[in-house]
């Protein structure tokens, strides 16, 4: 059984960046009919808030996505210290007292000397009376992880196989001076634990893979399969953040984006399939293979966004747009299919109905008074049908000789208030005789 998870940090509103592993995870269990764990990965407690994590489940629902499972890391404290206490008893995990200001002089000498910058290990040189001083002078210690310092290698789904050497990185730090515990650990533990099959993340983690690999081993834990997708970019190629503020997926919402506009847009971008308006999530998965993810950034188009949107409306069924048309009062096939095509955003129906239902504004210029008045007076008698408009422009033509421009304008702003919108020949119907009366001089 294929088991995915998404596991954001409930930090801040989630924006585009983020909603791209929330939806290739989705896609991905889909496409094989797994399961879909949602992990808030809210271990720092300073940044984490409830308020947060319960915007990032709904914007998740908003998207479309329901997962499996909802799991929290805060409640999962007991995992990780039992887990905590074998890395320690296996001598994998090692007390350090350093403060940041040793470290970070130390760091500055090695790159004085042209030694790369990694932590020196001195911590695992110290005596159990050495580590007694220290702790009797009030120092409290943070936890490293000893790597194997080695080539560790795996095969990743989207990017092949790959190659991280630990030899090059510093013992990572797994727990705070405060007991708590950073990402890396709870992560490892979680995955475990919830039996997670595939890995699919942003490729900013695939360093911290090979630091992560070596600790399932370390736990004995079977290690899951990994994949690691180009990150989403802004239309200047900056990463998206939410400390630099970048648009949130509620504030998509609040603008009136479709939620298939946006998975889209953060699926399908950086990828070799096109961006266009699929029926559904489901259609995505059935058509996404990651193979298709390319390799380059993926970057977002706001322009793209807009196109998609609107011709996500264009093309939406009377059916799916029905419970939202009858919330604003506005039933009716016709209506809907006649004004659709003008929509970009859904809300713009709300001034586009009123072409049918008014109240509308005629827009009447002094010179055309006389030919209105004349239109007025040969509005065919009803019922009225498609070939309505026909009859009517035509016995006008015949009457003022007006064709073109001059003759239609001139109907369109009285019978419209507007330059553009939809065909008149469907519009008349709809409005019907006495409305387009009341519209004209
Ligand atoms: N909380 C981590 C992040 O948002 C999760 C990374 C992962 O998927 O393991 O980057």
């Amino acid at each position: 059984m294929t088991i995915v998870r998404w596991a954001p940090s409930p930090t801040g509103r989630i924006h585009l960046g983020n909603a791209r592993p929330a939806m290739l995870n989705w896609f991905f269990a889909k496409r094989h009919g797994g399961r879909y764990v949602l992990r808030m990965d809210d271990t720092d407690t300073a940044r984490s808030t409830r308020e947060f994590a319960d915007g990032v489940e709904a914007d998740l629902a908003w998207l479309g996505i329901t997962p499996d499972l909802l799991v929290r890391q805060s409640d999962r404290t007991t995992l990780y210290d039992a887990a905590r206490d074998r890395l320690i008893a296996a001598g994998r995990l090692y007390p350090c007292y350093e403060t940041e200001d040793e470290l970070d002089r130390r760091r500055k000498r090695a790159r004085a000397m042209g030694k790369p910058p990694i932590y020196d290990r001195a911590a695992l040189k110290l005596t159990d009376a050495d580590r007694a001083k220290l702790e009797a002078e009030g120092r409290k210690p943070h936890w490293r992880f000893k790597l194997d310092g080695r080539p560790v290698q795996f095969e990743d789904l989207i990017k092949g196989p790959q190659t991280v050497n630990t030899a090059s990185m510093s013992d990572p730090v797994l727990v705070r001076e405060d007991g708590s515990y950073l990402y890396t650990l709870p992560s490892v533990v979680d995955d475990i634990d919830l039996a997670i099959t595939h890995v699919i993340r942003g490729e900013d983690h695939v360093s911290n893979t090979g630091t992560q690999i070596e600790i399932f081993e370390a736990l004995g834990g079977p290690v899951p399969i990994f994949g690691h997708h180009n990150l989403l970019t802004d239309a200047e190629g900056q990463g998206f953040s939410k400390r630099l503020g970048s648009q949130s997926l509620s504030d998509f919402r609040a603008e009136g984006y479709e939620p298939l506009a946006i998975a889209i847009m953060a699926s399908i971008t950086g990828t070799s399939l096109p961006i266009e308006p699929y029926a559904s999530l489901d259609d995505i998965a059935a058509r996404l293979d990651f193979s298709m993810i390319s390799h380059g950034a993926a970057r977002f188009d706001p322009v793209e966004l807009d196109n998609l949107n609107a011709r996500l409306l264009h093309t939406m069924s009377y059916e799916e747009a029905l419970p939202r048309l009858s919330s604003l009062g506005l039933e009716g096939e016709a209506i809907w299919l006649l004004l659709r095509d003008n929509l970009a955003k859904f809300s713009d129906i709300i001034e586009w109905s009123k072409l049918v239902l008014g109240p509308v504004e005629p827009v009447i210029a002094d010179e055309d008074r006389d030919f209105l008045a004349l239109a007025k007076a040969l509005l065919p008698p009803e019922p009225w049908s498609l070939e309505t408009w026909g009859e009517w422009t035509n016995a006008l033509k015949a009457a003022t000789g007006r064709k073109g421009k001059p003759l239609f304008l001139p109907l369109r702003l009285a019978l419209t208030g507007r330059h553009d919108g939809p065909e008149l020949k469907s519009l008349l119907p709809l409005v019907g005789r006495k409305a387009c009366l009341d519209r004209l001089p």
